[in-house]
């Protein structure tokens, strides 16, 4: 991808910064020379006590005196005695200070002859004084504007607190257009209007016509929100000012308002144009107690609220266009929402299979791909992957080529390019000693019994026994036919019994359980409770909602469940085991069913350590299901007769 080129008119001046610097120092010298270093140089006469100076004046010893109210500092007569050779000593300086309101000391003086004035006005006072009122301010201005500037932590930008951190792009900057984007052709279609509003405004307006003043771009992550803004501002042909919503909220209080006022300010005068917020929800997020925080962000909400003063604030023709992007709209405070501010919603989804190719094409453009590289497969193969997967996935296959010395990516590199992405990395490093192993092995291999015997969840592909990623020991790979948008009721029975397939063939073959199975239970409770409590499956409950959306497009977010009186809850409770003891009976017994292919499979997985293809297939394909599975499917009932364990009658037998 091309990078992004920040700001062809910077906008940052250094210089008032460095000069206001500069002066402080110059003059925090100044300071130090005059009280300091100065006084300290010139020597200082020694001090006498008041009554010696009134003895030395009544003695005649005294010549003349200089009086100021702090002190008096006067000079000896030189004493003949001391210089015999005539030579004229220095005359003896000494200083002392003076008992206070003494109004006899001008005669006294007077009467000894002595010559007393006051000091001569000193020239450089005034600079004392001076300093000594603009210093201060000006340390304290400078520490503030150095801690400003820290927690800016982007330089030069002290003396320019509110302006908007926007970038600006002019035509083609972002290098990025919408040949780039595929893959979502909706959210594609409908912003290229947008573009064809901005090209040919008078149009619009000629019949009547009000173009939209923002649009919100919502979707889970990696689906090309931002980059289908790049290719905007590429393609309209006006300047484009791209923004994320966190860059608006700062340390200070008011500083994100100021911004906002700024931003909008320049793109008033840049009109037509584009303004671009990216992670609207940074910025957005609903005023009034969203969340623990009681009381609220008053930074964020005085942001907020200039933004929706500025979007009142502008006419919806004068060309100006807010674009937002944000994975989090329910989040998003209901007055962004209402028409005449973000009146457009575009949904940017992940794709389909077609999509999905489209997308694996542009991002192999610059990759040499050989022969047998068949990108329809790869996009039947990555169900629920986003633009950003589908990217990330073509650059892992082109590195794995790369670090197997190959010339050109093949169609294995894809797949083990896939596995990575789903599974993680192969640990091949991480040695099972053989009961592990054995253990592994047959949970595996009940994983792909039962999932082979499930409806709407696809083919088996590969089972492995080498340690992938965090936490996997071996994976069982399944993969859906087709995209799948909707889960019938027996499907996602199906899916919890192929998940608890693992942990019931430990169960089945050694009589005891490993820990290896908590991923699996984990998954099937959340479905299990999930069916119960968001989609209104269970017969006892009905379809109420228990529990809130909070998220839509964010995976491995557990929603809020919705006040319930303890009844409720332990209904839930009961419903939820109910379906994981159905489904945990039915993974036994269909194993118990297939025993033997149990047995033999896991024996060759051993030995082979990876299972797949049409070895893997003409094995699977012996598996039988039990009388009591199409039942339990249908209804999540076991026919009359067989509540008891499966295992209880294993024992028996
Ligand atoms: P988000 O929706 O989270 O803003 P981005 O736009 O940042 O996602 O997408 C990240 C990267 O994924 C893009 O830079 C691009 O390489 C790739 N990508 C995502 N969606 C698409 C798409 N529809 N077509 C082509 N590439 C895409
Ligand atoms: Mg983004
Ligand atoms: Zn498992």
């Amino acid at each position: 991808m091309p990078v992004e080129t920040e700001t062809q008119r910077s906008r940052r001046t250094p210089e008032p910064r460095k000069f206001g610097n500069s002066l402080a120092v110059f003059l925090l010298t100044l300071f130090i020379l005059n009280f300091v270093i100065f006084p300290a140089l010139t020597p200082r006469p020694p001090e006498v006590p008041y009554s010696d100076f009134i003895e030395q004046v009544e003695a005649g010893k005294v010549e003349r005196a200089i009086v100021t109210p702090e002190r008096i500092q006067y000079v000896l007569k030189p004493e003949p005695s001391q210089t015999p050779e005539g030579k004229v000593a220095a005359p003896q300086v000494l200083v002392t200070t003076p008992v206070a309101l003494d109004l006899d000391l001008p005669n006294i003086l007077r009467e000894h002859d002595v010559e007393f004035a006051a000091p001569p006005p000193n020239n450089l006072g005034w600079l004392g004084t001076v300093l000594g009122w603009v210093l201060p301010p000006l340390i304290f201005f400078g520490i503030w504007a150095w801690l400003f500037n820290r927690a800016q932590g982007s330089g030069p930008a002290a003396l320019t607190v509110g302006k908007s951190k926007a970038r600006i792009y002019s035509e083609g900057d972002t290098g990025v257009t919408f040949a780039d984007v595929a893959g979502i052709d909706e959210a594609k279609a409908e912003l290229e209007e947008i573009v064809d509003f901005l090209k040919r405004a008078d149009r619009y307006v000629k019949v009547g016509a009000k173009i939209p003043k923002g649009v919100l771009l919502v979707g889970p992550p990696g689906t090309g929100k931002t980059l289908l803004a790049k290719a905007i501002a590429g393609e309209a042909g006006v300047p484009f000012f791209s923004i994320s919503g966190s860059e608006f909220i700062e340390l200070f209080v008011g500083v994100g308002a100021a911004r906002v006022r700024d931003l909008f300010e320049q793109a008033k005068q840049q009109a037509p144009c584009i303004v671009f917020i990216d992670e609207l929800d940074a910025l957005g997020k609903s005023r009034g107690g969203g969340g623990p925080f009681v009381g609220g962000n008053d930074e964020r909400e005085q942001t907020l609220n200039q933004l929706l003063t500025e979007m009142d604030g502008f006419d919806a023709n004068s060309g100006v266009i807010i674009l937002a992007a944000t994975n989090r709209p329910e989040v998003l405070d209901p007055a962004l929402r209402r028409p005449g501010r973000f009146d457009r919603q575009v949904v940017v989804d992940r794709p389909d299979k077609i999509g999905r190719e489209a997308i694996l094409k542009v991002h192999v453009k610059n990759v040499k791909l050989a022969e047998d590289v068949d990108l329809e497969k790869i996009a039947v193969r990555t169900p629920g992957f986003a633009g950003a997967d589908l990217a990330n996935l073509v650059n892992e296959a082109a590195l794995l080529a790369a670090r197997n010395n190959r010339e050109a990516v093949t169609m294995a590199d894809f797949n083990e390019a896939v596995e990575r992405v789903v599974a993680g990395l192969e640990k091949r490093s991480r040695v099972l000693n053989e009961t592990e192993k054995k253990t592994v092995a047959y949970h595996e291999v009940g994983h792909a019994i039962v999932g082979a015997l499930m409806p709407g969840a696809g083919k088996v592909e590969k089972i492995s026994i080498v340690p992938r990623g965090v936490g996997a020991l071996g994976y069982t790979l399944q993969l859906p036919e087709e995209d799948r948008f909707l889960m019938i009721e027996s499907e996602i029975r199906g899916r919890i019994a192929t998940l608890l397939g693992g942990r019931s063939a430990e169960e089945l073959i050694f009589g005891e359980v490993s820990t290896g199975a908590s991923d699996d239970i984990q998954k099937a409770t959340d479905l299990a409770e999930r069916s119960v409590t968001l989609y209104g499956m269970s017969d006892e409950l009905g379809p109420v909602a228990f529990e809130k959306i909070q998220q839509q497009f964010l995976e491995g977010y557990t929603n809020p469940r919705r006040p319930v009186s303890p009844k409720v809850a332990e209904e839930i409770d009961r419903q939820v085991k109910t379906i994981i003891d159905g489904a945990h009976h039915i993974a036994l017994s269909i194993l118990q069913h297939n025993r033997q292919l149990l047995e033999a499979t896991a024996q060759t997985l051993l030995q082979k350590e990876i299972l797949e293809g049409e070895e893997l297939r003409s094995q699977l394909d012996q598996a039988q299901a039990p009388a009591e599975l199409a039942q339990w499917l249908r209804t999540g009932k076991l026919p009359e007769g067989t509540s008891r364990s499966v295992l209880k009658g294993l024992e028996k037998s």
